[in-house]
């Protein structure tokens, strides 16, 4: 007897692994592996998804629709083109099953975000990258990456890992040189840690303007909530109209849609948030790069690449396992080809406190 075989691609997938979260024998672990909020969830989507406890045994609303309206009118935006989702990940996943298949091309940057080619291997699509120049996405890189067989694109603007972004000049211009029938996704899970940045928009004006292009974000990041998985994105009606027929019906659970709604209410705690990431992310970078050896690269997200040397001892795997043996827990990102760095998220003060200490005593020792 034979025994069944999965639908080629799939067994191609390395699974996406999350950051760790435990750290041997530490007393304190300090995770700092994943993009979580630093500062916890809103205490205002704490209090809703406790409330929300007596309706457990009611199915949620299949449309998210008291969400969709509040996401309109927050960001000024239709709610009838908007689709929500378990996280920014189930609709990266949909519009890949959605416009790509056997065969055909799914294009992102050279170190853009694992999620894009385990989709695409999901459907049996082959997952091309663009280099990048500078850690950062290159426009003509991407064009000229473009066959016959691209179905849809995907930027992350601000970029996971590597934390930079292009401006909304460069991102139109690919936008422009891309074929019509071809899908640009914006992924911008991060657009709430942008602050001053004139040059930057999260993507909303280029759905607007046309009928293929996608933006996509999320509420574990700036919002806190990555552990009740939701995420939305902003499409043409045509697209979230597939999106619409193709997801299973009742994909955000009641308490995540409450737990949502509760933190678009929260500006005070988005503002302090950000507030906290852009000082604390600055002041470590600071004093990352006054340390012999290292690098600590700018960035637009919450959390910042540290390089290391590449001598054995010195490097970032060895820096891993000693700040793992202190309880900090750093990302590895060589699966993103960036083996010399180290991801670091950044959390509280006192955390980064710590950390910081951890990454001057691995240089000292
Ligand atoms: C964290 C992240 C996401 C969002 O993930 P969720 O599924 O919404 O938790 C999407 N894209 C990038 C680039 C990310 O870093």
């Amino acid at each position: 007897m034979s025994a069944p075989t999965p639908r080629p691609g799939i067994l191609d997938i390395a699974p996406y692994k999350g950051g760790v979260s435990t750290a041997g024998g530490a007393t304190r672990v300090i995770k700092l592996s994943s993009n979580e909020g630093a500062l916890g969830p809103s205490p205002k989507a704490i209090e809703a998804l406790r409330k929300s406890a007596d309706k457990l045994h009611r199915y949620p609303d299949g449309g998210c629709e008291a969400l969709r309206n509040k996401l309109a009118e927050k960001y000024d935006l239709e709610a009838d083109q908007i689709v929500c989702g378990a996280g920014s990940d189930e609709l990266i996943t949909l519009l890949i099953r959605a416009y790509a298949g056997p065969g055909d091309e799914v294009l992102y940057s050279q170190h853009g975000f694992l999620m894009y080619p385990i989709a695409a291997k999901g459907v049996g699509a082959v997952p091309v990258t663009a280099a990048e120049t500078n850690m950062t996405t290159s426009v003509d890189a991407l064009l000229a990456a473009v066959t016959a067989k691209t179905k849809i694109v995907f930027v992350a603007n601000p970029n996971n890992p590597t934390g930079t972004y292009i401006t909304d000049g460069e991102m139109k211009r690919l936008r422009d040189g891309l074929r019509e029938d071809i899908v640009l996704v914006v992924d911008a899970a991060y657009a709430e840690f942008m602050t001053g940045q004139e040059d930057y928009t999260a993507g909303e004006e280029l759905v607007r303007a046309g009928k293929n292009t996608v933006m996509t974000r999320t509420f574990s990041k700036i919002y806190g909530l990555g552990g009740i998985r939701l995420g939305w994105c902003y499409a043409p009606i045509d697209i979230a109209d597939v999106l619409g027929r193709l997801r299973n019906p009742f994909n955000v659970a009641l308490p995540t849609q409450e737990a949502g709604l509760a933190a678009l209410d929260d500006d005070e705690f988005v503002n302090t948030c950000v507030r906290h990431n852009a000082e604390t992310l600055a002041w470590f970078r600071d004093e990352v790069n006054a340390i012999s050896g290292l690098i600590a690269h700018p960035s637009y997200g919450n959390f910042v690449l540290v390089e290391f040397p590449a001598a054995e001892g010195k490097n970032a795997d060895a820096a891993n396992d000693f700040m793992m043996s202190k309880g900090v827990i750093p990302r590895k990102i060589g699966g993103y080809g960036l083996p010399q760095m180290l991801r670091i998220s950044i959390g509280t003060k006192e955390e980064m406190d710590i950390c910081l200490q951890a990454i001057k005593d691995f240089v000292n020792r």
